[in-house]
């Protein structure tokens, strides 16, 4: 059977990305170093913002997970996570971490560079309850941390009302306070206004960077998912406009000479849930078959566009519905948001990742292959697996299952 591994990219601005990861982790520990507070924080909320406002250094322990999968590392933190009595039916980003954080960060880990200390902890109030967990564990594990635990309502996207965005202002608010108190800087707010503005300026460059992948052959795949990068750590700052901004550029270009990730692109796919993070390189195996992964639930996450006017009310809004994008939604919802997706980009078959240790993105995905076949009559595929262990996935029988499905679709398209 063949190995896989990393993801084949053909994207040239991927090889920038991965000087903008190397120094994002240097700017972590010299923040450190230098006295600048860091903060934990889950990713996809407008804390972000406010730490960029702040200058302060933000930290995303969930963003870390995908790092230490890509290195090896999350076996070992597995072990040191389930010796502590965390079960492996727990989520793969919560044992990484918290594997992590007790095992190797202790011992002196140097994955690049290493990841510094928490100051500040900014424990979530939306998302999963893993998410949730995940922060209420590092508490114990950074004892001097201040933590700010905010109070947000977990609101179905379609039913969020006036009421809740003032709420969660008031929540907003709440934070620069709490961080003005803590670490005696004081909020600007015409830097908050322009840090809001890049936000919103790299959700738009997202937006039409992933609106290309409609065009046939798709300029780029999943395989290059790793851009996210910079919409998650970066997100308010220059670093990922400017990326950003070069990624649309190249693609823009090869989209308009036609030149697709394969020479023969035939099937398009669509990837539900969370990517493989320690075997990217799978995301290319359907390339052999002439198929292309060219949308993916995740990058849903990435395009809410933001009220530049209002910066607060932004970052309030953005807090209620970011995580609901991908998991904290109505079955409904994903059922629609998936179906309009395969019918945007003109999709042959879909890939349905059952993943054992994320439950909120995987649920519905029964109800999601029904419907896709008698709305629109796209077949689908699932795949069990899991975003982060290794143990809960057989390479072998992804590739029976894959060569056994893509034979179907080539049958059925003629
Ligand atoms: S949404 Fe899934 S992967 Fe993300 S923190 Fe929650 S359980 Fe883990």
């Amino acid at each position: 059977m063949e190995k896989s591994g990393k993801a084949r990219k053909s994207l040239k601005a991927s090889k920038e990305l991965s000087q903008i990861i190397v120094d994002y982790y240097t700017e972590c520990m010299q923040a450190s170093k230098q006295g600048k507070p860091v903060g934990w924080m889950p990713p996809m909320n407008g804390a972000i913002e406010i730490f960029y406002a702040m200058d302060l250094q933000p930290f995303f322990p969930e963003n870390w997970s995908p790092v230490c999968a890509a290195f090896g590392l999350a076996p070992k933190n597995f072990e040191v996570a389930e010796n502590m009595g965390y079960s492996m039916d727990l989520c793969g980003y919560l044992r990484n971490i918290i594997g992590y954080v007790h095992g190797p960060m202790k011992d002196g880990d140097k994955t690049l560079g290493g990841i510094p200390e928490a100051d500040l902890i900014i424990s979530p109030g939306g998302g999963c309850n893993p998410l949730m967990k995940i922060f209420h564990e590092l508490e114990r594990r950074f004892p001097k941390a201040k933590v700010l635990r905010a109070d947000l309502p977990q609101v179905p996207l379609q039913d969020i009302e006036p009421h809740h965005i003032d709420y969660a202002v008031s929540e907003m608010k709440r934070a620069i306070r709490f961080l003005e108190e803590t670490t005696g800087r004081r909020m600007d707010y015409d830097k908050l206004k322009e840090v809001v503005r890049l936000s919103d300026r790299a959700c738009e460059l997202w937006n039409e960077i992933m609106s290309y992948r409609r065009c046939i052959p798709a300029p780029f795949s999943a395989a290059e998912i790793g851009i996210m990068f910079v919409v998650i750590t970066r997100q308010g700052t220059r670093i990922a406009v400017d990326f950003l901004e070069k990624v649309l550029e190249e693609v823009r270009e090869r989209a308009e000479e036609n030149s697709g990730v394969i020479e023969n692109e035939e099937i398009r796919l669509f990837w539900d849930n969370i990517p493989i993070w320690y075997n990217m390189g799978l995301l290319n195996y359907f390339e052999k078959m002439n198929g292309v992964v060219v949308a993916e639930t995740y990058s849903a996450a990435f395009s809410l566009r933001l009220d530049t006017e209002n910066p607060l009310e932004a970052l309030a809004h953005k807090s209620l519905t970011s995580y609901p994008l991908v998991s904290c939604v109505s079955v409904e919802k994903r059922k629609e948001m998936v179906l309009k997706a395969c019918k945007e980009y003109l999709i042959d078959g879909v890939i349905l990742h059952r993943n054992k240790s994320c439950v909120p993105i995987t649920l519905g995905q029964m109800d999601i292959k029904k419907e896709l076949f008698q709305e629109l009559g796209i077949p689908s595929l699932i795949i069990d697996a899991d975003h982060m262990d290794e143990r809960n996935f057989s390479v072998a029988q992804f590739q029976t299952r894959v060569d056994a499905f893509m034979e179907m679709l080539h049958k059925k398209s003629g």
